[in-house]
C-alpha cells in the first residue's frame, strides 16, 4: 500500500537531528509523499531546500494565521509566485480562532486567507489549510500541536498538478 501524508510540519526542529532517518523508515512504510506546509518565509526557503535534498518531501508555502500582517501575507504571495514551479500547494493558510482570540485579527485573518485564495485559483495550486471553527473548537494533531498550533486538518483539494520527482 502506498500513503501520502497529506499535511507535516517536517522542518520542525523536532526532526533537526534525525529527519533523515525518519523519512527512510517513511519511506519503508510505503509512504510515497510528504506534503510538507511552511509557517512563514524563514521556513517556506527551508521546506524547499529540504524537498531538493528529499524528494519524498513536497513543499508547501504559506503563513500560519497567527501571522496577523498584511505585508507578509503579500511577501508570501511574492514567494509563491517566483516559486511555483517549486511548490506542490498553499499552506499553511486558514483561519485560526484558537490562538488568535481578538475578533479584529480575524479580519486580518480573512484578508490575508482571501489573498491566498485568490492565489491559488490563479496559479491553481491547492490550499492546504487548517479549520478556523467559530468558538475556536478544532480537532486533529501534528507536531506543532504541541506549541498550541496546528490543526492540521487539510484542505488540499483536488491536485490538478503534477508533483515533480
Ligand atoms: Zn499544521
Amino acid at each position: 500500500m502506498e500513503l501520502i501524508d497529506a499535511h507535516a510540519h517536517m522542518s520542525d526542529r523536532a526532526f533537526g537531528t534525525d529527519l533523515e532517518t525518519v523519512l527512510q523508515a517513511a519511506a519503508e512504510a510505503g509512504v510515497v509523499g510528504i506534503v510538507t506546509v511552511s509557517e512563514n518565509l524563514d521556513d517556506a526557503r527551508t521546506v524547499l531546500e529540504l524537498a531538493e535534498r528529499f524528494p519524498l518531501l513536497k513543499p508547501c508555502a504559506g503563513l500560519y494565521p497567527d501571522v496577523l500582517d498584511l505585508e507578509a501575507a503579500e511577501a508570501m504571495v511574492a514567494f509563491i509566485r517566483a516559486h511555483e514551479d517549486r511548490v506542490v500547494g498553499i499552506g499553511e493558510v486558514g483561519l485560526d480562532h484558537w490562538v488568535v482570540k481578538e475578533t479584529n485579527g480575524w479580519e486580518v485573518q480573512e484578508q490575508a486567507l482571501a489573498k491566498f485564495v485568490a492565489l491559488s485559483e490563479e496559479l491553481d495550486l491547492p490550499l492546504n489549510s487548517i479549520p478556523g471553527l467559530p468558538g475556536g473548537t478544532r480537532s486533529g494533531s501534528c507536531g506543532s500541536m504541541a506549541r498550541g498550533k496546528c490543526s492540521c486538518t487539510p484542505s488540499m483539494g483536488r491536485r490538478r498538478r503534477p508533483w515533480r520527482g
